[in-house]
């Protein structure tokens, strides 16, 4: 069997074993299939097993690579994992229908105005999560976690978008849990259903933690070469 195809089956009965284990419900975490720096020759076997659900971190390289398969396989959801920056939200917007990394006001505020300037856009048709910069790392981008609630009913009121839910990359030294767990309490304080966090080394524990959406790239694909 194709190995990726392998990797991807043990990945998703993992994953309902866990919510099993952990007393999730049946089927309430996405496995969104990281695909950056891979091929479309690497995705094709998910996309023909129906998988729908990718995640790319940087936003030309999704363009060129997700534009040609969005017109074959039409139920495809991508989500931008990577930082936006502002030049880059039209292009972003094309092509990703979740960005997860929304980490300021002047980012939003961006989107918001494209998608209002834009006829062939839809509100309705996109999500947005707010990135946590959970371990208040200097170089890691999104929002101090004091400051979240404030931020998303910013947000709420001064923009049309639809926040679903939080993110979060933990630290890379750190044990992932207790921002997990971080993470979560922040998603209930704000009301928020939906908390994207969880990669290869430890989506089970953040399927615990109450994860709906984890982000497995090279425990899919294999290890990337840059
Ligand atoms: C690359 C990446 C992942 C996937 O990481 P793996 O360890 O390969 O599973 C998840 N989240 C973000 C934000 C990433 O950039």
């Amino acid at each position: 069997m194709n190995p990726i195809i392998k990797n991807y089956n043990k990945i998703l009965t993992d994953i309902r074993t866990s919510e099993k284990l952990f007393l999730r419900k049946h089927n309430s975490v996405k496995l969104v299939a990281v695909s950056k720096t891979f091929s479309d020759k690497d995705i094709k076997p998910l996309l023909e097993l129906d998988h729908v659900c990718f995640g790319e971190n940087r936003v030309q390289e999704a363009y060129k690579k997700w534009m040609p398969l969005k017109i074959n396989f039409k139920n495809i959801k991508l989500h931008l994992i990577g930082p936006l920056q502002s030049n880059k939200v039209n292009q972003a917007l094309e092509v990703f229908d979740c960005i997860q990394t929304i980490d300021r006001q002047k980012i939003a505020t961006k989107i918001n105005e494209s998608i209002k300037s834009n006829e062939l856009l839809d509100f309705k048709k996109f999500e947005f999560m707010i990135q946590v910069n959970t371990g208040s790392e200097p170089q890691k981008s999104g929002i101090k976690v004091c400051d979240v609630l404030d931020f998303y009913k910013w947000c709420k009121k001064e923009t049309n978008l639809n926040i679903s839910g939080l993110m979060c990359i933990p630290p890379f030294n750190e044990s992932p849990e207790e921002h997990f767990e971080l993470l979560n309490d922040l998603a209930n304080q704000c009301n928020l259903n939906q908390r994207s966090m969880g990669m290869s080394k430890d989506f089970n524990l953040a399927v615990k933690c109450g994860a709906t959406h984890v982000r497995v790239g090279s425990g899919i694909f294999g290890s990337r070469s840059t």
